[in-house]
């Protein structure tokens, strides 16, 4: 069984049994990718708390339960959000709820990225692919205290340029001077005029200091 997290101000409820989390909206990534937004549930009326890298269990009433990482701010706990990717049956029925509608949750489970021992530090964040999800609540986090750490890069990499998650953030991200953006694609047509191959290659057109680098990486096992 998995162990719930410790987290500071949230009673350690039984980790067995799900919390009705009320949907608020989904918002469509990518064609097989969205954010299901939710209602950030009370344990005993306490607000719902989580650190960067944490997922739930939702559960999708009469179908099944899957695990789906926490893609939102951990510092705006008034918004919930999961970037999930529709690959079966559980999945797609979360694709098909609508705002109002009722799931259940169980978490925050797993430990958090290592965002303390990062302070100071620089922080290389590689991500193949839904693999960005689980990777944005440190984005968000690092770029709320920017001062207590040292230089952010972001390597990303989808299959095609239709296939990237947050676009519009990636934009946005790329703006800020002390963050270097840098993303990739497996394959696209001539309209792409970024990188093209896997998001490991990106890694020759960074310098890195080992010895003053945290890298936090998530993607498809090859990768
Ligand atoms: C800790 C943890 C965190 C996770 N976080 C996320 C997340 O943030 N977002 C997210 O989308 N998923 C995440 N996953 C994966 C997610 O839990 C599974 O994709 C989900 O359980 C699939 O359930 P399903 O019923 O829709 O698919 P199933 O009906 O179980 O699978 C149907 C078919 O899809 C295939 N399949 C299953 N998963 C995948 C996959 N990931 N890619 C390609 N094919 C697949 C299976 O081989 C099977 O053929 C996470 C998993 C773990 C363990």
């Amino acid at each position: 069984m998995m162990e719930p997290a410790i987290i500071p101000n949230q009673p350690n409820l039984d980790p067995m049994i799900p919390v009705p989390a009320i949907v608020r909206r989904i918002v469509w990534e990518t064609d097989d990718t969205f954010t299901l937004f939710l209602e950030p549930p009370l344990f005993d009326g306490m607000p719902f708390s989580f650190e960067p890298g944490q997922f739930n269990m939702l559960y999708a009433f009469g179908t099944g339960e899957a695990a789906i990482s926490i893609s939102s701010d951990p510092g705006k706990p008034g918004s919930l959000a999961h970037t999930i990717h529709r690959v079966g049956t559980v999945t797609s029925s979360f694709s098909k709820l609508k705002r109002g509608e009722m799931i259940g949750l169980r978490g925050p489970f797993g430990r958090s990225w290592p965002m303390k021992q990062a302070e100071g530090m620089d922080v290389c964040i590689v991500a193949g692919g839904i693999g960005l999800a689980p990777l944005r609540p440190v984005i968000y986090s690092i770029l709320k205290h920017r001062k207590k750490f040292a230089r952010l890069t972001l390597l990303y990499g989808a299959r095609t340029p239709l296939d990237l998650l947050y676009r519009v953030e990636l934009e946005q991200w790329n703006k800020h001077d002390d963050f270097e953006v840098l993303i990739t694609v497996d394959r696209s047509d001539s309209s792409w005029k970024g990188h093209i191959g896997v998001v490991t290659n990106l890694l020759s057109y960074i310098k890195l200091d080992a010895r003053s680098t945290i890298a936090m990486v998530c993607g498809p096992e090859i990768m």
